[in-house]
Protein backbone atom coordinates (compact mmCIF):
# COMPACT_ATOMS: atom_id res chain seq x y z
CA UNK A 1 0.00 0.00 0.00
CA UNK A 2 1.28 3.31 -1.13
CA UNK A 3 -0.35 7.05 0.12
CA UNK A 4 -0.85 7.49 -4.26
CA UNK A 5 -2.96 4.50 -3.79
CA UNK A 6 -5.15 5.98 -0.92
CA UNK A 7 -6.12 8.94 -3.40
CA UNK A 8 -4.84 11.59 -1.19
CA UNK A 9 -4.45 14.71 -3.06
CA UNK A 10 -0.93 15.27 -4.71
CA UNK A 11 -0.27 17.78 -2.55
CA UNK A 12 -0.61 15.92 0.49
CA UNK A 13 1.09 13.09 -0.63
CA UNK A 14 4.13 15.18 -1.08
CA UNK A 15 3.61 16.73 2.42
CA UNK A 16 4.34 13.33 3.27
CA UNK A 17 7.33 12.38 1.37
CA UNK A 18 8.67 15.47 2.67
CA UNK A 19 8.12 14.51 6.16
CA UNK A 20 9.94 11.03 5.05
CA UNK A 21 7.42 8.53 5.15
CA UNK A 22 7.82 5.57 2.75
CA UNK A 23 3.88 3.85 3.26
CA UNK A 24 1.13 4.28 5.60
CA UNK A 25 0.65 2.78 8.87
CA UNK A 26 -2.09 0.41 9.42
CA UNK A 27 -4.24 2.69 11.04
CA UNK A 28 -3.37 5.01 8.25
CA UNK A 29 -4.83 2.18 5.78
CA UNK A 30 -7.49 1.20 7.44
CA UNK A 31 -8.63 4.65 8.46
CA UNK A 32 -7.83 6.92 5.32
CA UNK A 33 -10.70 5.65 2.90
CA UNK A 34 -12.93 5.63 5.60
CA UNK A 35 -12.76 9.35 6.49
CA UNK A 36 -11.84 10.38 2.88
CA UNK A 37 -15.11 8.83 2.04
CA UNK A 38 -17.31 10.98 4.86
CA UNK A 39 -17.76 8.49 6.95
CA UNK A 40 -18.05 8.73 10.72
CA UNK A 41 -14.86 6.33 12.48
CA UNK A 42 -14.17 5.10 16.06
CA UNK A 43 -10.30 4.00 16.07
CA UNK A 44 -8.58 1.92 18.41
CA UNK A 45 -5.21 3.03 18.39
CA UNK A 46 -2.63 4.01 21.14
CA UNK A 47 0.15 6.70 20.59
CA UNK A 48 3.13 5.89 18.15
CA UNK A 49 0.98 4.10 15.88
CA UNK A 50 0.68 7.14 13.27
CA UNK A 51 -2.92 7.62 14.54
CA UNK A 52 -2.38 11.35 13.93
CA UNK A 53 -1.27 11.41 10.38
CA UNK A 54 -4.62 8.59 9.76
CA UNK A 55 -6.92 11.58 10.96
CA UNK A 56 -5.14 14.65 9.54
CA UNK A 57 -4.27 13.71 6.16
CA UNK A 58 -7.78 13.01 5.12
CA UNK A 59 -8.89 15.90 6.86
CA UNK A 60 -7.03 18.22 5.03
CA UNK A 61 -7.73 16.31 1.71
CA UNK A 62 -11.48 16.83 2.01
CA UNK A 63 -11.28 20.34 3.52
CA UNK A 64 -9.14 21.03 0.05
CA UNK A 65 -12.10 20.05 -1.85
CA UNK A 66 -14.11 22.84 -1.32
CA UNK A 67 -13.81 26.64 -0.07
CA UNK A 68 -15.54 27.10 3.58
CA UNK A 69 -17.19 30.66 4.74
CA UNK A 70 -16.22 33.52 6.74
CA UNK A 71 -16.60 34.37 10.17
CA UNK A 72 -17.54 37.48 11.79
CA UNK A 73 -14.44 39.17 11.31
CA UNK A 74 -13.97 38.14 7.49
CA UNK A 75 -11.44 35.78 8.27
CA UNK A 76 -11.80 32.52 7.22
CA UNK A 77 -14.63 30.30 9.27
CA UNK A 78 -13.04 27.22 11.31
CA UNK A 79 -14.01 24.26 9.18
CA UNK A 80 -12.62 21.01 11.48
CA UNK A 81 -12.20 20.86 15.31
CA UNK A 82 -9.66 18.82 16.82
CA UNK A 83 -9.87 18.72 20.65
CA UNK A 84 -6.82 16.77 22.43
CA UNK A 85 -6.74 16.29 26.48
CA UNK A 86 -3.49 17.85 26.90
CA UNK A 87 -1.63 21.17 25.85
CA UNK A 88 1.33 19.05 25.01
CA UNK A 89 -0.74 16.56 22.73
CA UNK A 90 -2.86 19.89 21.14
CA UNK A 91 0.44 21.79 20.63
CA UNK A 92 2.17 18.09 18.55
CA UNK A 93 -1.29 17.60 16.73
CA UNK A 94 -1.51 20.92 15.29
CA UNK A 95 2.23 20.69 14.74
CA UNK A 96 1.36 17.87 12.37
CA UNK A 97 -1.28 19.71 10.76
CA UNK A 98 0.66 22.87 9.58
CA UNK A 99 3.11 20.21 8.16
CA UNK A 100 0.87 17.96 6.26
CA UNK A 101 -0.85 21.22 5.11
CA UNK A 102 2.58 22.94 3.75
CA UNK A 103 1.20 22.77 -0.11
CA UNK A 104 -2.37 23.72 0.76
CA UNK A 105 -4.05 26.76 1.37
CA UNK A 106 -4.88 25.73 4.84
CA UNK A 107 -4.58 27.49 8.42
CA UNK A 108 -4.86 25.77 11.61
CA UNK A 109 -3.77 27.33 15.44
CA UNK A 110 -4.15 25.67 18.81
CA UNK A 111 -5.44 27.15 21.48
CA UNK A 112 -5.18 25.79 24.83
CA UNK A 113 -5.22 27.24 28.45
CA UNK A 114 -2.48 28.63 30.58
CA UNK A 115 -1.02 31.03 28.69
CA UNK A 116 -2.61 34.77 27.54
CA UNK A 117 -5.78 35.20 25.70
CA UNK A 118 -5.30 37.48 23.23
CA UNK A 119 -2.55 36.49 20.87
CA UNK A 120 -5.14 32.95 20.64
CA UNK A 121 -7.99 35.27 19.84
CA UNK A 122 -6.13 37.37 17.33
CA UNK A 123 -5.14 34.45 15.31
CA UNK A 124 -8.88 33.15 15.14
CA UNK A 125 -9.92 36.21 14.24
CA UNK A 126 -8.16 36.47 11.20
CA UNK A 127 -9.18 33.05 10.46
CA UNK A 128 -8.07 29.45 10.45
CA UNK A 129 -9.25 26.25 8.73
CA UNK A 130 -8.67 23.86 11.44
CA UNK A 131 -8.19 24.61 15.22
CA UNK A 132 -6.80 22.28 17.37
CA UNK A 133 -7.73 22.84 21.04
CA UNK A 134 -8.10 21.09 24.55
CA UNK A 135 -11.74 21.63 26.11
CA UNK A 136 -11.29 23.90 28.79
CA UNK A 137 -10.03 26.90 26.74
CA UNK A 138 -11.91 26.25 24.07
CA UNK A 139 -15.09 26.76 25.81
CA UNK A 140 -13.73 30.28 27.65
CA UNK A 141 -13.31 31.35 24.21
CA UNK A 142 -16.54 30.74 23.00
CA UNK A 143 -18.67 31.65 25.99
CA UNK A 144 -16.48 35.15 25.55
CA UNK A 145 -17.91 35.38 21.83
CA UNK A 146 -14.66 34.71 20.12
CA UNK A 147 -15.14 30.99 18.45
CA UNK A 148 -18.14 30.38 16.18
CA UNK A 149 -17.99 26.12 15.67
CA UNK A 150 -21.31 26.30 13.36
CA UNK A 151 -19.49 26.01 10.92
CA UNK A 152 -17.18 23.06 11.83
CA UNK A 153 -17.89 20.33 9.07
CA UNK A 154 -15.28 17.40 10.72
CA UNK A 155 -14.59 16.84 14.48
CA UNK A 156 -11.75 14.59 15.84
CA UNK A 157 -11.91 13.57 19.60
CA UNK A 158 -8.36 12.47 19.77
CA UNK A 159 -7.36 10.20 23.03
CA UNK A 160 -10.73 10.66 24.16
CA UNK A 161 -9.78 7.86 26.91
CA UNK A 162 -7.30 10.34 28.42
CA UNK A 163 -9.96 13.66 28.09
CA UNK A 164 -12.28 11.69 30.17
CA UNK A 165 -9.81 10.11 32.64
CA UNK A 166 -8.93 14.20 32.86
CA UNK A 167 -12.42 14.50 33.46
CA UNK A 168 -13.19 16.65 30.85
CA UNK A 169 -16.23 14.73 30.02
CA UNK A 170 -18.77 17.78 30.92
CA UNK A 171 -16.57 19.91 29.02
CA UNK A 172 -16.50 17.73 25.96
CA UNK A 173 -20.29 17.02 25.67
CA UNK A 174 -20.54 20.63 25.88
CA UNK A 175 -18.45 21.60 22.99
CA UNK A 176 -20.74 19.05 21.42
CA UNK A 177 -23.77 20.49 21.61
CA UNK A 178 -21.72 23.32 20.00
CA UNK A 179 -21.25 21.91 16.55
CA UNK A 180 -23.62 21.27 14.04
CA UNK A 181 -25.50 17.83 14.69
CA UNK A 182 -24.80 16.96 10.32
CA UNK A 183 -21.17 16.69 10.58
CA UNK A 184 -17.99 14.05 10.13
CA UNK A 185 -16.76 13.02 13.54
CA UNK A 186 -13.76 10.47 14.11
CA UNK A 187 -13.21 9.40 17.96
CA UNK A 188 -9.52 7.98 18.79
CA UNK A 189 -8.78 6.05 21.97
CA UNK A 190 -6.46 3.68 23.08
CA UNK A 191 -8.99 2.05 25.77
CA UNK A 192 -12.62 1.40 25.71
CA UNK A 193 -14.87 1.82 28.45
CA UNK A 194 -18.55 1.77 28.48
CA UNK A 195 -18.14 5.89 28.99
CA UNK A 196 -16.27 5.73 25.85
CA UNK A 197 -18.75 3.65 24.63
CA UNK A 198 -21.35 6.12 25.95
CA UNK A 199 -19.77 9.04 24.36
CA UNK A 200 -19.01 7.71 21.14
CA UNK A 201 -22.75 6.22 20.35
CA UNK A 202 -24.11 9.63 21.21
CA UNK A 203 -21.95 11.26 18.85
CA UNK A 204 -21.17 9.11 15.77
CA UNK A 205 -23.64 7.82 13.12
CA UNK A 206 -23.21 4.27 11.73
CA UNK A 207 -19.26 4.40 12.28
CA UNK A 208 -16.86 2.02 10.57
CA UNK A 209 -14.65 0.71 13.60
CA UNK A 210 -11.21 -0.10 13.50
CA UNK A 211 -9.06 -1.24 15.71
CA UNK A 212 -4.80 -2.00 15.34
P1 LIG B 1 1.44 9.32 16.28
O1 LIG B 1 0.95 7.94 16.60
O2 LIG B 1 0.48 10.08 15.42
O3 LIG B 1 1.86 10.07 17.50
O4 LIG B 1 2.75 9.15 15.35
C1 LIG B 1 3.93 8.56 15.84
C2 LIG B 1 5.13 8.92 14.98
O5 LIG B 1 5.12 8.23 13.74
C3 LIG B 1 5.27 10.38 14.66
O6 LIG B 1 6.59 10.78 14.92
C4 LIG B 1 4.98 10.47 13.17
O7 LIG B 1 5.70 11.50 12.56
C5 LIG B 1 5.43 9.12 12.68
N1 LIG B 1 4.67 8.64 11.49
C6 LIG B 1 3.37 8.80 11.23
N2 LIG B 1 3.01 8.20 10.09
C7 LIG B 1 4.12 7.61 9.59
C8 LIG B 1 4.40 6.81 8.42
N3 LIG B 1 3.44 6.51 7.55
N4 LIG B 1 5.66 6.37 8.26
C9 LIG B 1 6.62 6.66 9.16
N5 LIG B 1 6.44 7.41 10.27
C10 LIG B 1 5.20 7.88 10.50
Amino acid sequence: MTFEELNLAPAIVQAVREQGYDAPTPIQAQAIPVVLQGGDLLAGAQTGTGKTAAFTLPMLHRLSQSEGSRNQWGGKAIRALILAPTRELAAQVEENVRHYATHLDIQSTVIFGGVGMKPQIDRIKKGIDVLVATPGRLLDLQQQGFLDLSTVEILVLDEADRMLDMGFIHDVKKVLALVPKDKQSLLFSATFSDEIRELANGLLKNPQSIQV
